[in-house]
């Protein structure tokens, strides 16, 4: 036993003694960051607006969807679905300029286990994160409220060597941000940083148009009465009602942080900020000042 445990050790100490260090983050090179959604269109609907920004600006930026989304529709399920979502999440992010990439875990089924938080741990380290965003753990959906307290309990370990000996650490520990919510207990979503995405809103919206299955047939549980429509003039007033809702759910981000908007951009320019996406500061992580926010958001005005 003793031997065997030695051995272990030796392996996980050759391992560890990586012959280059990762390169330091934010050091001149582009800005990584990953996104954390639990369902293949949760980063998308959360940060698709920061996301085609970063893009545009050569920043590097991942969606993960933490489950494959298999139950996410009234009449299809299973592997027909999770192949469908994982072509719209691509569909998503080639109209984003992003990477993206969908885990093969059952929707509905995620568990906060060892195992998915070194996966977790592991997609972060691989991807030399600057940002990470994810949920915030209260939420209705369990696999909302499991991703966020698994990226919870990634933060401190993506720098911890020999949890994962077999990928590098960070040597900077990266900023995690929750996505918006309207959740109040136990605590309310904090907005604290908000972004304006009316050059970008376009673009939010063909993302949602691309995820048919999900906004246009409804999922799951919001499948519109009466049926899908099938005479053209009707999926085309069905097409203009989902981009309606999101277009007003993305104003209603502006209006709620109003005050906030206006201590990024100046009081007159925020007033006329019509869509937005907000993010709260996790506690773990590296506490960014206000310079480093706007170094990690770069499309924020400099004051
Ligand atoms: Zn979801």
């Amino acid at each position: 036993m003793t031997g065997h445990r030695l051995a272990l050790l030796g392996c996980a100490l050759a391992v560890a003694g990586w012959t280059s260090p990762p390169p330091a983050p934010a050091a001149g090179g582009p800005l990584r960051i990953i996104a954390f959604g639990a369902h293949p269109d949760d980063c998308e609907l959360d940060a698709a607006g920061v996301a085609a920004k970063w893009a545009a600006l050569g920043h590097k930026f991942k969606c993960v969807a933490v489950t494959n989304g298999d139950i996410g529709h009234s009449v299809i399920a299973g592997g027909p679905l999770a192949l469908r979502r994982r072509a719209e999440a691509g569909q998503a992010a080639r109209l984003l300029g992003i990477e993206t990439e969908v885990l093969d875990n059952h929707d509905g089924e995620l568990m906060v286990t060892l195992e998915n938080r070194r996966k977790i741990a592991r997609l972060i380290r691989q991807w030399q994160a600057d940002v990470v965003i994810s949920h915030r753990p209260n939420d209705y959906h369990p696999d909302h409220r499991y991703t966020g307290v698994l990226v919870m309990d990634a933060a401190y370990m993506v720098q911890v060597p020999f949890f994962d000996p077999q990928v590098p650490p960070l040597t900077r520990n990266p900023v995690f941000l929750f996505s918006e919510d309207r959740f109040q207990k136990p605590n309310p979503f904090s907005g604290d940083i908000v972004v304006g995405i009316d050059d970008v809103i376009e673009k939010k919206l063909a993302v949602v148009a691309a995820m048919e299955s999900q906004f246009y047939e409804g999922g799951c549980c919001d499948v519109p009465a009466g049926g899908l429509p099938t005479d053209t003039a009707g999926k085309e007033a069905r097409r203009k009602q989902v981009l309606d809702h999101f277009a007003a759910r993305f104003a209603s981000t502006a209006d709620r942080f109003r005050a906030r908007l206006a201590e990024w951009y100046g009081p007159e320019q925020a007033a006329k900020i019509k869509y937005a996406e907000a993010f709260e500061i996790c506690e773990y992580g590296r506490q960014p000042a206000k310079d480093e926010i706007r170094q990690l958001f770069p499309f924020l005005p400099a004051r």
